[in-house]
C-alpha cells in the first residue's frame, strides 16, 4: 500500500479541478489522498454542491472511505477501495454541473473491468464547465481514440439556476488506454452553429444565428435554432468546428441584460481565435484531454502529445497534479505566440512500485 498523498488545495489555480482530478486519479491508482485549503482563494471557499456530488460519486464507484465530505468543507481525506463498474445515478440536486461530476468518475470507469451506465442529473449547460455538447462532440471522440467506447446522450438540458437536466452515459472500457497524437488540426471540414433556448423567446436564438451568419457568411445549412424543454429558462449558443483531426466546440451563454448579438459575437471571437491560431486543441480541451492521456502513459500503453494555442493556469495546475499522482513525465513548451506543445510520457514509475 502506498502512502497517502498530501495536497495543498490552494496551489496553482487553486480551484475545483484539483479535487476532481485527485478523486479521479485516486480511483485509478488506488492511492489515498488528503487535501486541505480546498478552493481557498474562491469567494465561497470549500466544497460546493457540485464538488460534493463529485466526492460522493467517486466514493460510491470506488467503495471509498471519506472524511470531510460536507458542503463548505476545506479539508477532505479519501481512501479508495475497489472500483466497481455498473449502473449509477448521480444527482447534483441544483443546477451544479453534471459534466464535471462525470469528469471525476469517468477516468476510472474507462479502464474498469466491466461496462457502466450512468445517469447524471442537474445542470448540463453551465458557464465555466464543459457543456454536454462539448463532451459528446469534442472530448469523448478523442477518448474513444484511446480505446474505450463512451456515448453521452442528452435527455433534457438543465440550465442555471433551475437545473433539472439529465443525460445518460454508456462506458465500454478498454483495459488500458492507447496513445494520442494531435499535432495537426488539418482542414476545417464542417461548421455547425446551434442556438438553444428553453422557456425564452425563439427570436433570441434566431438573433444569435443571424449575427454569426452575417459576420461569417457561412451557409444557411450550418445553422440550427433549437427550442428545448427545460425546468427553467436558458439560452446557449455553440459553434462546432469539425476538422480533419479534431472537433472543437465554443460556447456562449445568454444572460439577463446581455444582448443576444453580444453573446453570439463573443462566442464567434473564441472560434475565430482558434481558427487563426491553427493549433488543433483549444484551451478547455487541453486541460481535459491530458488526464486520460496521462493514465495511458502511467499504464505504459499510452500518453502522447498535442499542440494547443494557449496553456491556461488551470492546465498547468492540472499537469502538476497529474505528475504528483502518476509520476509520469509531462512537458509543456511554448514554441510560438499561439503554439504550445504538451507531451505526456511514461517514465516507468508504475512498474517500479
Ligand atoms: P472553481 O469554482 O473552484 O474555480 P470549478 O470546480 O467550478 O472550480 P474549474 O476548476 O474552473 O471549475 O474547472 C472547470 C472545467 O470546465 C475545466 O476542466 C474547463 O476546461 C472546463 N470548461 C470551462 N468552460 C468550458 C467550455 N466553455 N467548454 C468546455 N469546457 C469548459
Amino acid at each position: 500500500m502506498t502512502d497517502t498523498l498530501t495536497i495543498d488545495g490552494s496551489f496553482g489555480e487553486g480551484g475545483g479541478q484539483i479535487i476532481r482530478s485527485a478523486l479521479g486519479l485516486s480511483l485509478v491508482t488506488g492511492r489515498a489522498f488528503a487535501i486541505d485549503k480546498i478552493r481557498a482563494g474562491r469567494k465561497k471557499p470549500g466544497l460546493m454542491r457540485q464538488h460534493l456530488t463529485a466526492v460522493l460519486a467517486a466514493a460510491e464507484i470506488g467503495r471509498a472511505e471519506v472524511e470531510g465530505a460536507e458542503i463548505g468543507s476545506r479539508r477532505l481525506a479519501f481512501w479508495p477501495g475497489e472500483v466497481v463498474p455498473g449502473d449509477y445515478r448521480f444527482s447534483v440536486g441544483t443546477a451544479g454541473s453534471t459534466t464535471l461530476v462525470l469528469q471525476t468518475v469517468l477516468p476510472a470507469l474507462l479502464i474498469a473491468d466491466g461496462p457502466s451506465n450512468l445517469t447524471l442529473e442537474g445542470g448540463t449547460h453551465n458557464p465555466f464547465a464543459p457543456p454536454l455538447d462539448f463532451l459528446a462532440r469534442s472530448y469523448l471522440p478523442l477518448v474513444e481514440r484511446m480505446g474505450p467506447t463512451v456515448t453521452a446522450t442528452l435527455e433534457r438540458p438543465g440550465f442555471y439556476p433551475a437545473g433539472g437536466g439529465r443525460f445518460d452515459v454508456q462506458v465500454r472500457p478498454a483495459g488500458s488506454l492507447g496513445p494520442l497524437t494531435l499535432n495537426e488540426r488539418g482542414e476545417i471540414t464542417a461548421k455547425r452553429v446551434r442556438a438553444m433556448v428553453a422557456n425564452l423567446p425563439r427570436h433570441i436564438a434566431e438573433c444569435e444565428c443571424r449575427t454569426i451568419a452575417k459576420k461569417t457568411g457561412w451557409d444557411e445549412a450550418c445553422f440550427c435554432v433549437d427550442e428545448v424543454r427545460s425546468a427553467g429558462p436558458g439560452n446557449v449558443v455553440m459553434i462546432e468546428l469539425e476538422s480533419q483531426h479534431v472537433t472543437e466546440v465554443f460556447t456562449g451563454f445568454g444572460k439577463i441584460g446581455v444582448k443576444a448579438e453580444h453573446v453570439a459575437s463573443g462566442t464567434l471571437n473564441a472560434a475565430r481565435r482558434y481558427i487563426k491560431a491553427g493549433a488543433p486543441v483549444g484551451e478547455y480541451l487541453a486541460d481535459q484531454i491530458m488526464l486520460p492521456m496521462a493514465i495511458g502513459a502511467w499504464q505504459g500503453t499510452g500518453g502522447g502529445e498535442f499542440h494547443t494555442f494557449g496553456l491556461s493556469m488551470h492546465a498547468k495546475t492540472h499537469l502538476e497534479i497529474i505528475e504528483r499522482f502518476l509520476g509520469v513525465r509531462t512537458e509543456a513548451v511554448q514554441l510560438g505566440r499561439d503554439d504550445w506543445q504538451v507531451r505526456i510520457a511514461d517514465c516507468g514509475m508504475k512498474n517500479e512500485e
